[in-house]
């Protein structure tokens, strides 16, 4: 009989809700003891109330529900060795060993530095009088399994994370009011998206959507790129579009990383092309509401991985995420993923698109 504890950490996102149930329920029908951590990472260094065990009916109906309704933090203290330490007092008083943390890369960094630490942890409860030998002995090793929740879709390894077929959905959706009044009044319409420096997000709203033209960072437009989405623009209305649609995604720029925004392209087709335009922030209704059936499923079938990897982990396994690839719930050493995610992120930030590029295909071809 394990217990094991389950939270969401970084920035929300819609199927949070399902992991926690999944985790939960499988946790209970695997014959151990779910305990779930309020408010990310702040819940494990307060500990006390913030971290509480869980029964089955506590997460009734929480499939459809959005965002997470155990809270997420971003916290400095546990960036700090001090903060993990009484996070690690926090968990040996309740008895945990085992933690399911679903957020972006940031959240299962910690997590694996956290489970590093782990030992050394241990015999500073122990030296510093906090813990007695015994205490401790049970928790040699801390065991933990990474989930990846976020609407961004950013990271290596996975084909989807938890949440980004919801926001892809809100997204579209929300064009397709704006479209309404786009195609009335024959304006255009620049839509600024989420998804830091990653375009998954724009480009697939785009590709969705039936955009003109669409900026996504992982590759930034040619040099005269004015030039060039005002002709095809022009093109488009010459062939009898009524509306105009740009997407610019969040962390869009230029060759030479100039940022580009949605004022600039919305006075550009207003100047050149004399386009009646208009900008939308999407902003955070891109990240809340009910998730889509497909999040459900993925949150779920990953949730009840989880558990099981949980179940299987040895003190030598280095600490798994849960992925999908090409349909199927795999485990993949964590640490590995969020390198490659670094690396492409860092590629793209230092203008090496070449690299980035390929480090993207030899993601796809694995
Ligand atoms: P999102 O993709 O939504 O931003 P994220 O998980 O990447 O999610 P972060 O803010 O980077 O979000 O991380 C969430 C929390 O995880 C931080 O506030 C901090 O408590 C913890 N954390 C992140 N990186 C580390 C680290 N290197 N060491 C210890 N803790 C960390």
């Amino acid at each position: 009989n394990k217990n094991i504890g389950v939270m969401t950490s970084g920035g929300d996102a819609p199927g949070m809700c399902c992991v926690v149930r999944a985790v939960v329920r499988q946790t209970i029908a695997s014959g151990c003891t779910p305990f779930a951590v309020y408010e990310g990472y702040q819940g494990l260094v307060d500990g006390g109330d913030m971290i509480k065990q869980m029964a089955w009916e506590d997460v009734r109906g929480w499939v459809s529900e959005g965002g997470t309704l155990i809270g997420t933090a971003r916290c400095k203290a546990f960036m700090e060795r001090a903060g993990r330490l009484n996070a690690a007092n926090n968990l040996v008083e309740k008895g945990i060993d085992a933690l399911i943390i679903c957020g972006g890369d940031g959240s299962l960094t910690g997590a694996d530095k956290f489970r590093g630490e782990w030992p050394s942890l241990m015999n500073e409860l122990v030296s510093s009088g906090k813990r007695t030998e015994e205490a401790v002995k049970r928790f040699r090793h801390l065991n933990i399994v990474g989930l990846v929740g976020s609407i961004d879709n950013d990271l290596s390894g996975t084909d989807a994370t938890i949440g980004c077929y919801s926001s892809l959905q809100r997204i579209c959706q929300s064009i397709d009011f704006i479209d309404a009044t786009a195609f009335s009044h024959q304006r255009a319409f620049v839509i600024e998206v989420m998804g830091r420096h990653c375009g998954w997000l724009a480009l697939m709203a785009g590709v969705s959507c039936g955009a003109d033209f669409i900026f996504i960072p992982e590759n930034p437009p040619s040099e005269n790129w004015e030039d060039e989405m005002c002709s095809i623009v022009s093109k488009h209305r010459a062939m009898g579009k009524r509306k105009t649609t740009v997407i610019v995604a969040e962390g869009a720029h230029d060759m030479k990383l100039n940022k580009i925004t949605a004022v600039m392209v919305k006075d550009l087709l207003a100047q050149r092309v004399g386009l009646d335009t208009r900008v939308t922030t999407l902003g955070h209704v891109q990240r809340g509401g009910p998730p889509c059936a497909y999040d459900r499923m993925l949150a779920t079938l990953q949730g009840v991985e989880a558990v099981k990897a949980v179940l299987d982990a040895t003190p030598e396994t280095p600490s798994p995420i849960i992925c999908i690839v090409e349909n199927k719930i795999v485990r993949k050493p964590m640490l590995d993923a969020i390198a490659k995610t670094n690396e492409v992120a860092g590629n793209i930030e230092k203008m090496d698109f070449e690299a980035a590029m390929r480090g993207r295909d030899a993601e796809f071809s694995e």
